[in-house]
Parts: C-alpha cells; structure tokens; sequence
C-alpha cells in the first residue's frame, strides 16, 4: 500500500507514520518526492485493509493500494525518477553514463590500457569482470581477486569508477570493497539470495535482465534489492533469447520505454551482449540512447582477437572513440548529453 502525505507534512509526523505501519507489521519506506512524501508499506498482502485505517490521520491524505505486484520499484511508489550516485557521477539524469571496458581482467597491462584509452574516449565508468560467469566449465573464469586489484589501480591511475561483477554471496564483501557497482550478471538475475547481500552492501547495483527474464521478473528482482533497505539500483537491458540465430540474444529496445513507464529507476543497455558481434554495437549503442536509455555499457578490448572472453563482441579502442562521437550527437538530438 502507499501512505501519501499532505504536503508539508514535518519529518515527526512521516517518523510517526512509519513507526504505525511498522507496528502493523510491515515495513515502511519513505520516498521524498519534490512535493510531497509518500510510504510504501510493503509485506505480506493479507493484513493491508488494516494500513486503511492510517486515513484517519489528519496528514494522511491517501491510503490506495500498488496495483503493480513489484512495490518500490513502481512508478506508482515514485513518480520522479531516481538518479543513482557513483563517486561523482550522477546515473539516471540529463547526462549518459557511459560504461566501458573489457569483459574479463585478463592482466594488469591490459585492464590499465583500455582504461586510459575508455577515459580519453569520454567512458565515465570502467567495466570488467573478475569473477566471470562462463558457460563452460573449462573456459577462463576470470583472474578473481588478483583482478579486482587491477581494477583498483586503473582506477587509481584514471579516476573511473569501477562496475563489477559479483556471483555469489560469499564473496560479495570482498567485491564490495573493490567495486563502485556490483553487478548481478544475466544468470544470477534470480538469484534471491545474491540480491539480499548486495542490498546490504547498500552500494549502487547495476541489474543485468536475464536472457529469459520477462521485464516484471526483472523488476521484481530489482525489488528484492530495494526492499533489502538499497535504493541505489540501475536497471540493465542486455538482451534475451529468441529464436533468432543470427545475432547472439535479440537486444530488447521495447524494454526502455516499458520499464520507463513502470518504474522510477534508471535504465542502462548493453549492446555487446545484446548483439555478440562488435559490427552490431554502434547501430544499436545509438538506438538504446534514441530510444531513452540512461546510458550504456560497451565491452572494448586492445586486441579483440585475443580476448579470453567476448572478444568477436568487443570494440578495439579507435572504434570506441568513433562510435562514442556518434553517441554525442544521438544524445544532443534527444535532450541528453554525455
Ligand atoms: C558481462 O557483462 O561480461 C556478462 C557476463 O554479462 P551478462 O551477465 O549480461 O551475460
Ligand atoms: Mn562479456
């Protein structure tokens, strides 16, 4: 159910509220928008006529039920979208992120290359992986903690901030103490334990889509991070499986505008793993910014023919800088910038 104040309604008078609803059992999140704040009580469905009763009070304007089964992560909860912080940066506003960097940490050499060459490219964040999820168990699974080090210095060296991936709920503090932004790859995007701990790092979480997740899964599981007492979640479009053969997934634009009308959250694509071919990247890097997304995320590798993963998906650096001129100018044409 969603507690909507009267405007002006004092910081006791919200604490107070809360505390009613919590008493009733449920728990209660507060959402300051421009005008007025507004609870979310969320919990078990079956007791919600009694939050009715919290209309009674004289600041209370409204008592209405979420009619969307995901909550906090409705625009029914928060009519403005949410802008994300990561060290400086502001995701899910006027400017676009752009994320960039290889799939794999393969070597300090490597990851401190592309990062430089990412930067002066005008990437607002460095990409990486350390802990990778392979669907073999005999193809490279990532240089692990040595990798996140490397990350550590490449951001030393350029100032980027760092998004990472992190797959099991073991190792999510020793991610954390790394990582600006975990992610939660497309195969652990139901993974409900992995969700919890990372809302309890209550560090910013990209979410990737799963290849076979519909969009209300997909916010669900965004739920289970914000629910977990975490606003900080960016929202990843990364494509899903289709019958179609040609491409790797079929990168699923419809999902900008969808998830723009239910939900509040920012909204980044990822057209390496959306297409499979480093060809296909720029056509649908500029549609993903045409079509309203927050911002992207782009595998780039020195020499792609050498990669130990994605490589026939990653840009070599000089592409990147191109297709990031190209980005610019789609997103002047729609009210954005980088
Ligand atoms: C990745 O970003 O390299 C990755 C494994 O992505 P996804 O989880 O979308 O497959
Ligand atoms: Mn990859």
């Amino acid at each position: 159910m969603i507690i909507v104040l009267r405007s002006g309604a004092t910081d006791a008078e919200v604490e107070a509220v809360c505390r009613r609803i919590e008493a009733m059992g449920y728990r209660a999140h507060t959402i300051r928008g421009e005008v007025r704040t507004v609870i979310g009580a969320v919990g078990d469905d079956r007791g919600k006529e009694r939050l009715r009763s919290l209309e009674s009070i004289e600041y209370v304007e409204a008592v209405t039920p979420i009619l969307q089964p995901f909550k906090l992560a409705s625009r029914e909860v928060k009519r403005e979208a949410t802008t994300v912080p990561v060290k400086g940066i502001t995701i899910g506003g006027e400017r676009l992120v752009v994320m960039a960097g290889p799939c794999s940490v393969e070597s300090r050499e490597q990851v401190l290359e592309v990062a430089m060459r990412v930067k002066a490219a005008g990437a607002t964040v460095l990409r990486g992986g350390a802990f990778k999820p392979r669907t073999s168990p005999y193809a490279f699974q990532g240089l692990e903690e040595e990798g996140l080090k490397y990350l550590d210095e490449a951001r030393r060296e350029t100032g980027l901030p760092i998004v990472t991936e992190v797959m099991e709920p073991d190792k999510v503090d020793v991610v954390a103490e790394h990582a600006d932004v975990l992610q939660i790859g497309a195969r652990n995007v139901q993974n409900f334990s992995l969700l919890r701990r990372v809302a309890e790092t209550r560090k910013p979480v990209l979410l990737k889509r799963g290849m076979s997740t519909t969009i209300q899964e997909w916010l669900l599981s965004a739920e289970y991070v914000l629910a977990g007492g975490n606003p900080h979640v960016i929202l990843c479009e990364r494509g899903i499986r289709t019958f179609e053969p040609t491409t790797r997934f079929t990168l699923d634009l419809n999902a900008i505008p969808v998830v723009k009308k239910l939900s509040h959250l920012p909204i980044v694509v990822d057209p390496s793993h959306g297409t499979g071919h480093w060809e296909y990247v720029e056509a649908m890097a500029l549609a993903a910014i045409a079509a309203g997304a927050d911002g992207l995320i782009i595998e780039v590798h020195p020499k792609p023919e050498d990669a130990l993963s994605d490589g026939p998906q990653s840009l070599k650096p000089d592409r990147f800088a191109k297709v990031m001129e190209r980005i610019a100018r789609v997103a002047e044409a729609v009210g954005r910038r980088l």
